[in-house]
């Protein structure tokens, strides 16, 4: 009889995630820049448009809301 455990039991403790809902898709942001310069720190919020497009299709509406303030370009 032996009291020595390896120490692989101490790594097979690992944190479970205490949350039953379904993990938070990372969904890309456009991040798109405004097009006026004064207000290029403004980037759009809306999801990244889907890869799988084809090229030349076009872009979406870039939506930024910020507070009240909506831009739309
Ligand atoms: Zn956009």
């Amino acid at each position: 009889m032996t009291t020595a455990k390896p120490k692989a039991d101490a790594a097979e403790a690992t944190v479970e995630p205490a949350s039953d809902e379904e993990p938070k898709a990372e969904v890309p942001r456009c991040g798109a820049p405004h097009f006026l310069p004064a207000l290029a720190h403004i980037t759009c919020q809306r999801d990244a448009p889907d890869p799988d497009l084809p090229p030349g299709s076009p872009e979406h509406e870039h939506r930024h809301q910020d507070g009240d303030a909506i831009y739309v370009w």
